[in-house]
């Protein structure tokens, strides 16, 4: 048995309802690609209508029980499950770089990224608390009291195959909430194999149910429209995102949407041009330009452009493409053939319109869904990459000479995730920071994800925050009683 099937070996492939492991009905398995190579990976359960239903059965019986278990209790069964993870980072890293296809050295880092948000959370599982206080007429008093929303449906991307999981299944632990985790068809691995470290931790039969499915649609929404289902938590593409949207108006569910993103990165003629060019590299070549967060359009400013655009290309041609699993591999394949195909159309659009590819270019030929790191300049403003999120490792710069110009160009999209910028001036610091229209800003960093940290965007980014002291109270009601005295 080689390395890579023996870590593939040790996941359950099996749907994981109310505490069993259980084939899909009628015996039906989906296909796992490895993007490295295009082949089949593995099989998992190709969860049905019937199976989805059963898992919200699950989630909704477990409910009451749940929420009244004592906050340090499933405190402890969240900082066993970090430690497990933690302890099992080569199993998990392998895992995801098989299905997902990032570098090892990357795997190994949303490794410790996931595993963060339950070592927080069993922090903030015991820190829950409302208020009281005397009515302003003084004749009353004021209780507030904090409960878990109730049974959540969860739904998750392929790009970050653990860490979008984590980040939502630790507050909904913390609080006492149920759910039903669906995770991307392309990356059911590394859920499954969360699943059977949080079994390992102790975690209650029917608290976290997972249904692998090929047909998310047409198994999520019966569900999403089900009234034992109190919240709906999706990470993934904005159009999906707003289909999910108009389902829950009718149940009135209460939602949190981490959505698409089009981010600027923002160079200023002040910036520390090397440290600005390593803070590129992060933005943009993090998880294969396959971010939410990820550096979707560079404006330079024109005194310093060719400066960074030399070193940020050098840099960039520098990178070794292949397989995420050889060592001295930055870069590895994107998801599917899909993929490549739409960034190949993203700078063909570009290079129509008169942007010049500076490195890359193109993808790069044989099996597997490699795509080689490209450095465009010149990008006019109504190219197709300035408006959409690229996907990929694709940098297009376009250069400014102005703040207030920059600043509305910057906001000149239907996003609001995320917006980084590179200066040395504190007033403007403080100037940028307010003017951009984001959920989050990154100043003279081209990274902002910290467990620690609210993350979560504005406009059509969506809405709530995970992580931080806000994650929990996406999966808290605010109760209020009145006390007459
Ligand atoms: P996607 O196509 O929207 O899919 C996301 C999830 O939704 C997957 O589990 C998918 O399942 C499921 N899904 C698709 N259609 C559905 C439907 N009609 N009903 C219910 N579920 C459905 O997005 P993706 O390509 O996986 O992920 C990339 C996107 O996620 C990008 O836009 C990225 O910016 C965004 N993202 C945002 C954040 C953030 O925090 N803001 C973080 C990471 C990624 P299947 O895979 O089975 O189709």
């Amino acid at each position: 048995m080689t390395k890579t099937s023996s870590v593939v070996e040790q996941v359950k492939k099996q749907l994981f309802i109310g505490g069993s492991w259980r084939d899909a009905e009628g015996g039906a398995t989906l296909e796992v690609d490895n993007p490295a190579t295009g082949g089949e990976l593995t099989r998992v359960a190709d969860g049905s209508v019937a199976d989805g239903d059963a898992a919200l059965t699950a989630a909704a019986d477990a409910q009451a029980e749940w929420a009244r278990s004592a906050p340090r209790d499933r405190s402890e069964i969240l900082r066993a499950a970090y430690e497990l993870i933690v302890e099992r980072t080569d199993v998990f890293a392998e895992l995801m770089t098989l299905e997902m296809g990032k570098p090892l050295a990357e795997s190994r880092g949303e490794v410790a990224y996931g595993a963060e948000f339950f070592r927080w959370f069993a922090e903030e599982a015991v820190r829950v608390s409302g208020r009281y206080s005397t009515a302003p007429n003084g004749a009353t008093r004021l209780m507030t009291m904090k409960q878990p929303v109730g049974p959540t449906l969860m739904i998750t991307p392929w790009n970050f195959p653990l860490a979008m999981g984590t980040r939502k299944i630790g507050p909904a632990v913390a609080a006492g909430c149920t759910m039903v985790v669906k995770p991307a068809a392309e990356t059911p691995l590394s859920m499954l194999y969360l699943a059977q470290v949080m079994e390992e931790a102790g975690l209650p039969a029917g608290v976290l149910n997972v249904v692998t499915t090929s047909r998310s649609g047409e198994v999520m929404e019966p569900l999403i429209r089900d009234p034992r289902a109190r919240k709906l938590t999706f990470t993934g593409s904005t159009p999906v995102g707003r289909t999910l949207i108009e389902q829950s108006a009718q149940q009135v569910l209460r939602v949190s949407m981490e959505l698409g993103g089009n981010a600027p990165f923002i160079v200023f003629d002040d910036a520390d041009i090397d440290a600005a060019v390593d803070g590129a590299m992060l933005a943009k070549m993090r998880n294969i330009g396959e971010a939410c967060t990820a550096a979707n359009r560079f404006f330079v400013h024109a005194d310093v452009a060719a400066e960074f655009s030399e070193k940020f290309a050098a840099r960039m041609a520098g990178l070794t493409v292949g397989d995420g699993l050889v060592d001295g591999v930055d870069v590895g394949p994107l998801i599917n053939a899909k993929a490549v195909d739409k960034v190949t159309g993203l700078v063909a659009d570009a290079t129509d319109r008169g942007a010049k590819v500076v490195t890359g270019g193109g993808k790069r030929e044989g099996s597997g869904f490699f795509f080689t790191p490209t450095v465009i300049t010149g990008l006019p403003g109504d190219a197709a990459m300035a408006r959409e999120e690229i996907f990929g490792p694709v940098a297009a710069i376009q250069t400014f000479t102005d703040e207030s110009d920059v600043i509305q160009r910057a906001n000149d999209t239907e996003y609001g995730l995320v917006g980084y910028f590179f200066t040395r001036d504190y007033a403007r610091v403080l100037r940028v920071s307010e003017a951009l229209e984001y959920g989050m800003v990154g100043v003279n960093q081209g990274v902002v994800s910290n467990p620690a940290a609210p993350f979560g965007g504005v406009k059509a980014s969506g809405f709530g925050r995970e992580g931080g002291f806000e994650g929990i109270e996406e999966y808290l009601e605010t109760k209020y009683v009145g006390l007459a005295l």
